[in-house]
């Protein structure tokens, strides 16, 4: 299975080849269909299985289609931290490159002057965590009312941390048609319930845990006189190739 066979446009294919990915993780290639075909999704899958990428590349592949000038917001990506928020930022970066899409960050530290003056131009995506998208929504300098696209990443942390009732106002701000990808670590009964109050007939995926990214790219390795022979990208991709090999199990449940 490669990139290629799911459909995805050549200018997210052109940078995920260059970031050095050969084939899509499990998550992707069971997720990245059903998100262009607008379906809701149901994602267990932890960090380390790619789901940032699972996401964001169909993602910006529906903005993509309609890149008109607008002033609304279309997309928005809640999740834990502000330091999950900037790898988020970091990844979509990569991946939208070739592309004539816009990017915000809310994030601790960042002057809301910075802010206020980013969100009077094009946002195609908006970056958040609840409570910070919730301080700016009280000073009315967000409107949430056009989102095309909601990405709840890390649900089981943002439940933990006790934002159950700010995820619960923002999603009253945000249009009922939309499309909604739910992710979460895990798939606890509290947080199925929730999600079932916010998914419409969503495709649900399940990726183990044991699972990591080594399975998509077994292949590369890289030899060197010294260390400085390698590059950071070949350093990253050699932490990826040290983590231990797992099984893993995946079902897919329509
Ligand atoms: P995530 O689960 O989104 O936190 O991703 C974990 C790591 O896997 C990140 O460093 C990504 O850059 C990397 N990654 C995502 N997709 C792939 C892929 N298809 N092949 C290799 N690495 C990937």
């Amino acid at each position: 299975m490669s990139f290629k066979n799911l459909n995805l446009i050549n200018p997210i294919i052109r940078a995920v080849t260059e970031t050095g990915y050969s084939k899509p993780t499990e998550i992707q290639h069971s997720a990245i269909p059903h998100i262009l075909m607008r379906r809701d999704i149901l994602g267990c899958a932890p960090s380390g299985s790619g789901k940032t990428a699972a996401f964001a590349m169909p993602v910006l592949q529906l903005l993509k289609k309609n890149t008109t000038e607008h002033k609304e917001i279309r997309t928005l990506i809640l999740t834990s931290t502000s330091d999950r928020v900037l790898q988020i930022e970091e990844d979509i970066k990569v991946y939208s490159k070739y592309l004539p899409l816009s990017l915000l960050s809310i994030i601790d530290g960042a002057s809301t002057g910075s802010q206020l003056a980013a969100l009077r131009k094009r946002v195609d995506i908006l970056i958040s965590s609840p409570e910070k998208l919730l301080d700016l929504v009280s000073q009315r300098h967000i409107d949430l009312s056009k989102i095309e696209i909601l990405i709840l990443d890390e649900t089981d942390k943002m439940l933990d941390l006790g934002f159950v009732s700010d995820l619960k106002a923002i999603l009253a701000l945000t249009p009922k048609k939309k499309q909604t990808l739910f992710f979460s670590a895990v798939m606890e009964n509290h947080i199925r319930k929730f999600a079932e109050g916010i998914l419409k007939n969503p495709v649900e995926i399940t990726v183990s845990p044991k699972q990591s990214i080594d399975q998509a790219n077994e292949q590369p390795v890289y030899f060197g006189e010294k260390k400085t022979d390698l590059t950071n990208d070949t350093i990253q991709d050699l932490s990826i190739l040290s983590t231990p090999k797992q099984n893993k199990t995946f079902q897919y449940i329509n």
